[in-house]
C-alpha cells in the first residue's frame, strides 16, 4: 500500500490557521492595528466598509518594511519579533506568532504597500488566497498600508456565519477601543462607510478615555493609582452612579495588552460593594504593569487570556486600590435604578438576550376553540405578527354571549343595546384583569398584555412598507441624549428603521437629539435608546434585532407595574390583546392569560 501521509499544502494549512486566528472581521482589524503599533506608528487610520466584509484598511506611519520583508511577511511563522523561544518571555510587542498576515492572506484579497525611510520608493504586494503576485514599486509616504478586501471570499461557511453589520461593527469597535485606550500617545482614526467614528488625538490617558467614551465621561472618572514592588495599577473607574445596566465599559490591560481575567474582574467589581445595585456594571479602564517574566501571554491564540505567577498578590492590590480611589473621591452611593419590584414580576434582565421560548402552549387552552386548530404552536407561529380580524370577531362574539348573573353592573344600564355592556371586568391586586368568556374565567396580566399589544403594533409598523415613519409624538424641546461615539454610530445606522417605530432623532454634538417619540406608552428617550444599544450586543437565532428592539421597547413603554387601570382602559386593553396574533404570551414568552375552565371550577365546588 502506498503511503498515506502527506504534508498539507501551505495554502490549506494557512486556511486552517486562519480559522483559529481570524474568526471575524474584528480579528483582522485587531491584528493589523497591533502590527501598526508594533511598527512604532504615531498615527493609525482604520477605514472599514460594510463592517469589514468589503474592506478593512489600516494605514500607519510606522517604520515600514523593506522589499524583502514585504515579500516574506505573508509566510507562516514569519515574524520579526521573536528569534528564540526564550524571547517569548520578554515580549513587549503585540504580535509574536507570525501567523496573522499569513492567515488573513489565506482568506482575503490583500494589498500591502510599505516604505521605509531609507528607500525612495515603496513596495506593493498583492496576495489572493495565499497566492502572491510579483512585487511592484510604488510611491507612498513612509509607513505601511494594508487593504483587506472580500474577507472570507473563499470560505463561504465563515462568511455565512458572520452576524449582521451592526454586530460585526460592534466587535470591530471593541477591538479598536482596546488598542486605542492602551496607546494614548498614538493618534487613532476610525471610519465606517466614510463616516468618521473616532478621531483620537494623542494626549493623556484621561483624554484618551474621554475621547473613546465621550466628553460626558470626564466628570464620571475616578483616578486609581497604586503600586507594590510586583505590580503597579493605574487608570480609572467610573463613579458608581453612572454604572450601566449593560456590560461593556470594562477594560483591563497588562503591559498595554487588553486581557480578560475573571478573578481580577471580580476583585475590581468587589471594590464597588455596597455602592452598586447588583445588576449594574461599573466602568473601569485599568492598566497593570508587571515584569514581563511574570506574565504568560502565550496561552491562547488570540491572547486575551493570560496567566500570572502573581495572581493573588495582584488581586490583593486591586480591590483596595479601587476602594481607596472611590473613597478618596468621596463617591456617594446615590443609586438611581428604576427598579420594578411590584408583585415579583420578573423582568428580562437588561442586556439579557431574548430567547424564543420553548413554547409548549397548553393545547387544551384556546379562547377561540371554534376558530383555530388546537395544536401547540411552534416558536415560528409564536412570532407570527398579523392580528387577525377573525380573532377580534371571535372575541367579541364570546363577549356578547357572556352571562354574569351574579355580579352587579357598575354602570347605569343606559347602554343596554351595545354588546360591551355585558362585560364585567375587574382589576385584581393592581395587576390582573379578571373577566369571563363563554366557558371560562380569565385572569389577564395587564402589564404583560400591554407589552404584547405594543409589541405587535411595533412589529406591524416595522413591516409596513407604505409608511416610511410611524406616527410620532414630536417633542416640543428636542432632548439631547449623550452617548459614546461608538453608540452614536450604531444608533445613526439604525435610524431608518427606528423612525418606523416612531423614534426620530438627529446626530447631535456628543450623542443624538431626539425629536420624536412613539405615540403610545410611558418611557424616556434615553430608555428607548438603551434598549436599542443593548440589542446590538448579541444576536439571537431566529429573531431579528428589530424584533428584539420592539420587544425591549414594549417592555419599557408598557404600563408600569402596579398601575391601576380604569374600566375603559381595561376594556380597550382586552380588546386589543385579543386582536393580537398571539395573545397568550408576552413578547418574552411569558404567559399573559390564565384560564379557569367552567368544568374545572364546578369540579372544585363538588
Ligand atoms: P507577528 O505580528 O506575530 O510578527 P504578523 O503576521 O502579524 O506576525 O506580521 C508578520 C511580520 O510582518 C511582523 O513581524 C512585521 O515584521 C511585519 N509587519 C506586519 N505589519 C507591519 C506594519 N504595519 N509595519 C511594519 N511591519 C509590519
Ligand atoms: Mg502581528
Amino acid at each position: 500500500m502506498a503511503d498515506c501521509i502527506a504534508r498539507l499544502p501551505e495554502h490549506v494549512a494557512n486556511q486552517i490557521a486562519a480559522g483559529e486566528v481570524i474568526q471575524r472581521p474584528a480579528a483582522a482589524v485587531k491584528e493589523l492595528v497591533e502590527n501598526a503599533v508594533d511598527a512604532g506608528a504615531t498615527r493609525i487610520e482604520v477605514r472599514i466598509k460594510d463592517a469589514g466584509r468589503t474592506l478593512i484598511q489600516v494605514i500607519d506611519n510606522g517604520v515600514g518594511m523593506t522589499e524583502g520583508d514585504a515579500q516574506r511577511c505573508f509566510e507562516r511563522h514569519a515574524t520579526s519579533k521573536v528569534r528564540s523561544a526564550d524571547d517569548l518571555f520578554e515580549i513587549a510587542t503585540k504580535g509574536f506568532r507570525g501567523e496573522a498576515l499569513a492567515s488573513i492572506a489565506a482568506i482575503a484579497h490583500v494589498e500591502l504597500k510599505t516604505r521605509r525611510e531609507e528607500s525612495e520608493v515603496g513596495t506593493r504586494v498583492l496576495v489572493e488566497g495565499s497566492a502572491q503576485q510579483p512585487v511592484e514599486p510604488c510611491t507612498m509616504p513612509v509607513g505601511t498600508q494594508f487593504a483587506v478586501r472580500n474577507l472570507f471570499y473563499n470560505v463561504p461557511a465563515r462568511r455565512n456565519f458572520l452576524k449582521s453589520d451592526a454586530v460585526e461593527m460592534r466587535h470591530i469597535i471593541d477591538e479598536f477601543q482596546r488598542v486605542a485606550l492602551a496607546h494614548e500617545a498614538i493618534h487613532f482614526v476610525l471610519f465606517h462607510n466614510d463616516t468618521e467614528v473616532f478621531n483620537l488625538k494623542p494626549g493623556s490617558r484621561r483624554q484618551r478615555v474621554v475621547g473613546v467614551f465621550g466628553a460626558k465621561y470626564d466628570e464620571r472618572l475616578v483616578p486609581i493609582e497604586e503600586s507594590t514592588d510586583v505590580v503597579a495599577v493605574e487608570g480609572f473607574v467610573g463613579k458608581p452612579e453612572f454604572a450601566r445596566r449593560t456590560r461593556g465599559e470594562q477594560f483591563l490591560f497588562v503591559n498595554r495588552r487588553f486581557i480578560k481575567h475573571s478573578a481580577l474582574h471580580r476583585a475590581i467589581v468587589e471594590a464597588f460593594e455596597g455602592l452598586l445595585s447588583p445588576s449594574a456594571h461599573p466602568l473601569y479602564v485599568l492598566f497593570l504593569t508587571i515584569d514581563p517574566h511574570r506574565v504568560d501571554v502565550n496561552i491562547h491564540p488570540t491572547k486575551v487570556e493570560v496567566k500570572f505567577e502573581e495572581d493573588r498578590s495582584i488581586q490583593a492590590l486591586l480591590r483596595p486600590a479601587v476602594r481607596r480611589g472611590l473613597g478618596r473621591f468621596q463617591v456617594a452611593p446615590t443609586l438611581d435604578f428604576d427598579q420594578e419590584s411590584s408583585l415579583n414580576i420578573r423582568e428580562l434582565e437588561p442586556g439579557a438576550t431574548v430567547v424564543p421560548p420553548q413554547v409548549t402552549i397548553n393545547p387544551n387552552y384556546n379562547p377561540f376553540e371554534s376558530e383555530r386548530p388546537s395544536a401547540p404552536r411552534s416558536p415560528a407561529q409564536w412570532l407570527e405578527k398579523r392580528p387577525s380580524s377573525a380573532a377580534i370577531g371571535a372575541w367579541q362574539a364570546h363577549y356578547a354571549a357572556v352571562e354574569v348573573p351574579a355580579l352587579p353592573k357598575t354602570e347605569p344600564s343606559g347602554r343596554q343595546e351595545e354588546p360591551e355592556v355585558a362585560r364585567t371586568l375587574f382589576f385584581f391586586r393592581n395587576r390582573f384583569i379578571v373577566t369571563a368568556i363563554r366557558s371560562a374565567l380569565l385572569l389577564i396580566d395587564a402589564r404583560r398584555a400591554h407589552q404584547r399589544v405594543l409589541y405587535e403594533s411595533l412589529v406591524e409598523q416595522l413591516e409596513s412598507v407604505a409608511a416610511p415613519s410611524a406616527p410620532t409624538q414630536t417633542l416640543l424641546f428636542p432632548e439631547a441624549v449623550h452617548l459614546p461615539p461608538a453608540d452614536t454610530l450604531q444608533l445613526m445606522e439604525a435610524a431608518p428603521w427606528l423612525r418606523k417605530l416612531g423614534l426620530h432623532f438627529e446626530a447631535g454634538s456628543d450623542g443624538v437629539q431626539v425629536t420624536g417619540m412613539p405615540v403610545e406608552g410611558e418611557s424616556t428617550p434615553k430608555d428607548l435608546i438603551d434598549a436599542v444599544l443593548a440589542e446590538a450586543e448579541e444576536e439571537v437565532e431566529g429573531i431579528s434585532r428589530e424584533e428584539r428592539v420592539a420587544a425591549g421597547w414594549a417592555r419599557r413603554l408598557a404600563h408600569r407595574p402596579g398601575k391601576v387601570l380604569g374600566k375603559e382602559e381595561m376594556e380597550d386593553l382586552v380588546d386589543r390583546l385579543f386582536a393580537c396574533s398571539t395573545p397568550a404570551r408576552d413578547p418574552f414568552g411569558r404567559p399573559v392569560i390564565v384560564t379557569f375552565e367552567d368544568a374545572e371550577i364546578l369540579e372544585r365546588f363538588r
